[in-house]
Order: C-alpha cells, then structure tokens, then sequence
C-alpha cells in the first residue's frame, strides 16, 4: 500500500542530492514555505529541521507536520488516504511516517522489495499481507516483507491511522496484473478482502 508518494525515483534522486548537502541543513528541504513559525525557544540559532518537540494538535495531527496526498491521483488505486511524513532525517536510513485512511477506504495493493513495520495508531480495519487477511485494531503491529501483496482496509465506520517505518531510498511499488490478481483471488477469504 502504502507507499509511495509520488514517485520512488524521484524521492531517491531529492534525497541524494539532500544528502550531500551539509548535514545540519539538510532537513530544512522539508520546511514549506507556509509552515507555522516554530514556538519561541524552540529553534535556537544556527539549528534547523524539526523542532524537537512537535505536540499532537488534533487527532494524529502534529505541529508543523502538513498532511499530504497519499499518492499523485491517478498514479495507482486508493481511496482516502492522507500522508504526513512524522521523521526524515537524513543522518537516518528510514523514515517514520504516519498514513491515515478514512472510513470506508483502502491503501493501494502493491508489493516492492523494501520492508514495511507498521503500528496501528487509531480506529480499525483489516489489512492483507501475502495470502493473510486479518483484523487489525489500535497498537496491533504489521509487518510486510519484501515482494509481498499488501493493502489495508478501513471499517466501514472508523478510520484506520498508523506509523510506517520505511527504508528512505526504496524502490517503486509494483502494482498487481491480471495473472497476479487471479492468483490473490484464488482465495476466497483474499477475494472477499479484495471486494471490499
Ligand atoms: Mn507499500
């Protein structure tokens, strides 16, 4: 699901450049210009990137963290997804972000070769990992090795918020053909997931 952004290869060839970038000024590539300016002491001179402490503002919604599009539209299928990017810090491998679906709606069904270590935050739903539907609820923890099938479903009538940890240079998901589908729904209990 989950994933990507806009474009894997073009997040890797920001964060290459960002990387060769002195490393006290590399997380100030994330700052838009319409940030909220950072409470008083927050930001001593010379320091940049995040303040160190971003308070919760609203359900799952943080200071100076600006939801964004789940996807470009029309780049793969979703319905209903937000994206906030929680920690990217370029001294890091991964990045923590926080993807919220709202109720009645699913990630993409995608698979790539990096690794996702998901924490349910909030609300309910199901996901499918491989050939594996389950429930998932609040503190309920995923993990998604590579090349394998995964999507998470919203319930009908609650959201379903979790962290994503995520490797920062990754490869672009690949969403399934024809034949792969027929092989998920060779199951009825996927097809079912798969239906909605
Ligand atoms: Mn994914």
């Amino acid at each position: 699901m989950i994933d990507e952004d806009r474009g894997a290869d073009a997040d890797a060839r920001t964060r290459v450049a960002a990387a060769a970038v002195a490393p006290g000024q590399a997380a100030e590539r994330h700052a838009p210009a319409d940030t909220v300016a950072p409470a008083p002491g927050m930001h001593g001179p010379g320091m940049h990137g995040p303040a160190p402490i971003r308070p919760e503002r609203g359900a799952c919604r943080w200071q100076d963290v600006v939801p964004m599009a789940y996807k470009d539209e029309g780049s793969a299928p979703f319905r209903d997804v937000s994206r906030q990017v929680l920690f990217d810090d370029a001294r890091m491998g991964c990045e923590l972000r926080y993807f919220e679906v709202a109720p009645g709606g699913h990630s993409t069904l995608e698979r790539h070769q990096h690794v996702h270590a998901v924490i349910i935050l909030r609300g309910a739903g199901r996901c499918l990992v491989g050939d594996v539907v389950a429930p998932v609820a609040a503190h309920d923890l995923v993990h998604i090795p590579p090349m394998t099938w995964h999507q998470f479903r919203a319930a009908p009538d609650q959201p379903l918020g979790f962290l994503c940890m995520v490797d920062r240079v990754r490869d672009r998901p690949q969403l399934p053909g024809p034949d792969d589908l027929a092989a998920l729904r060779a199951r009825p209990e996927v097809a079912a997931f798969l239906d909605g």
